[in-house]
């Protein structure tokens, strides 16, 4: 995976949130489950874990609510607050990331997923890599999609 030059931007559907990502992530995996299916409107999304230090919103404002994973976890889903388009999530278990949604970015072309979440809930018709570090719900750990992510990225 060839990583682009930081910092890059992303932003919302109406052009009011912009933000900046400063550093490289630490993983990126596609999300079965059925949240992301809701929110998402098709069969998955896409998780793009960052440093909360590396994430700065530099124009418009977000909104969240705070909503029950299937995890069972909190989640704090965060979208703009004109438009609604959900920009990152924050995990309030782990308070030092956050899950950026790749598809705000203005250049989303690097961002390959390299595993897969709550493949459970997948839907049949969706192809699962299986060479991929794939977990049937939330793995108990994101180490495994983190150093899954720094292999692709090793590889150039
Ligand atoms: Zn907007
Ligand atoms: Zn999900």
């Amino acid at each position: 995976m060839q990583l682009p030059a930081f910092p890059v931007e992303g932003g919302c559907q109406c052009g009011a949130v912009r933000y900046r990502l400063k550093a490289a992530p630490l993983g990126l995996y596609a999300c079965h489950c059925k949240d992301c299916q809701r929110f998402s409107g098709t069969t998955h999304t896409m998780s793009m874990v960052v440093r909360v230090a590396d994430a700065e919103l530099i124009a418009g404002e977000l909104v969240g609510f705070d909503k029950a994973a299937d995890s069972g976890r909190t989640v704090r889903m965060l979208g703009c607050a004109d438009c609604g388009t959900k920009v990152w999530n924050e995990p309030l278990a782990s308070p030092d990331i956050l899950v950026l949604k790749p598809g705000t970015l203005d250049d989303m072309s690097w961002a390959r997923p390299v595993g897969n979440i709550w493949t459970d809930r997948a839907q049949p018709w969706v192809t699962i890599d299986p060479a991929m570090p794939n977990f049937p719900g939330q793995p108990a750990s994101r180490q495994p999609l983190y150093d899954a992510f720094a292999a692709e990225v090793a590889k150039g």
